[in-house]
């Protein structure tokens, strides 16, 4: 049984592949993270090696140890630590020269080499360039699986060369049930991971387990907070921080944006009296109280402002500038419930 939520799109047609004998080379599986990627690769990687008549069994031998990790033919890539223990940045030509020489060897103890690339936009322009040479010359029972949330940071030559399967988030009704399925989570929980996740039930997942994503969330909250209520240098310093770390890891900066826009979008809701809907349910009547701060046309610019500048990022403007913009177009406060609600919001989340 394929192991992964929702996707049923995706999961026909490898199924409908595995069948009639047609799997492609290398896939390329594009989709927010957390949204099941990498389980859909594993999924593939255990039916394409499982020994049972209705593969992926879950079950057998082959499943269970590529479920924890631990078969020689299935292999993860991703990014490594450097000599300090500090995260790269890159997945670079090493790491992809040493994939090169496994999967030119047969399969060690199943019917299929697989090589799952996690971050495929994180590969160097050395290590995409090796990569594409594979590609284009494949070698008998040995898969590629690239996952990647955007594909367009990739070589064009290397997602032509991939079958493209593209993961969609799922609905939060959706979520809420596989969560409330969960023993161990509660239904006040389940709904709120539910749409805090945006369609991505491993994020909810993650943070259902404890691992510090409602807390990094917090924190976001409470910067934003912080920032909102800033003057114009704590703003420009705020600004300075996210282009420097956009340098370095875009994600983190387009994850701080995104939650920017919930926040906005929630305030603009509560203001038009749809508070049933917002995603973040934590911050309750703490956001009525903010509302009122604003008018709703200061809310809605500054919307259309944090969207302007995530395309603009995403073109490849100088994200200083663009931060900076963003930052310095805050809108100005009508009220003084911002102090308060930072106060009220590390209580109510935790
Ligand atoms: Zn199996």
């Amino acid at each position: 049984m394929w192991q992964v939520a929702g996707q049923a799109r995706a999961v026909s047609l490898l199924e409908r592949s595995l069948k009639q004998g047609s799997l492609a080379h290398a896939y390329l599986f594009v989709g927010p993270r957390h949204v099941g990627k990498m389980t859909l690769a594993r999924g593939l990687a255990q039916a394409v090696n499982c020994s049972s008549g209705e593969p992926p069994c879950g079950e057998c031998g082959s499943c269970q140890r590529i479920a924890l990790d631990k078969h020689s033919d299935v292999q993860v890539i991703g990014l490594t630590a450097d000599e300090n223990g500090k995260l790269r940045t890159e997945i670079g030509i090493n790491q992809i020269k040493e994939i090169e020489h496994s999967s030119s060897l047969p399969p060690f103890e199943g019917k299929y080499k697989v090589f799952i690339v996690d971050g495929a936009e994180l590969l160097s322009n050395e290590a995409g360039n090796s990569l594409l040479k594979t590609l284009e010359e494949p070698a008998d029972r040995v898969i590629f699986v690239l996952l990647t949330t955007d594909d367009r940071l990739l070589l064009p030559t290397v997602v032509s060369r991939c079958q493209r399967l593209e993961l969609a988030p799922l609905p939060a009704g959706e979520i809420e049930a596989v969560l409330n399925g969960r023993p161990d989570i509660e239904p006040q929980k389940a709904k709120l991971l539910a749409r805090l996740c945006h369609g991505c039930l491993g994020w909810a997942l993650l943070a259902a387990a404890g691992d510090g994503l409602l807390e990094q969330r917090a924190e976001r909250i409470n910067k934003l907070l912080e920032v909102v209520w800033a003057g114009c240098e704590e703003r420009f310093a705020y600004a300075d921080q996210l282009a420097t770390r956009f340098s370095q890891r875009r994600g983190l900066v387009w994850e701080v944006l995104d939650l920017w826009l919930d926040f906005w979008r929630d305030l603009m809701l509560v203001k038009l009296g749809c508070a049933g809907s917002v995603t973040d349910i934590a911050l309750g009547k703490a956001l009525v109280g903010m509302a009122g701060d604003y008018s709703l046309a200061q809310i809605r610019t500054f919307i259309a402002d944090i969207r302007t500048a995530r395309e603009q990022l995403g073109r490849n403007a100088s994200p200083r500038l663009v931060l900076e913009v963003l930052m310095l177009g805050i809108p100005e406060r009508r009220g003084a419930t911002g102090k308060t609600l930072a106060a009220q919001f590390s209580v109510n989340y935790g």
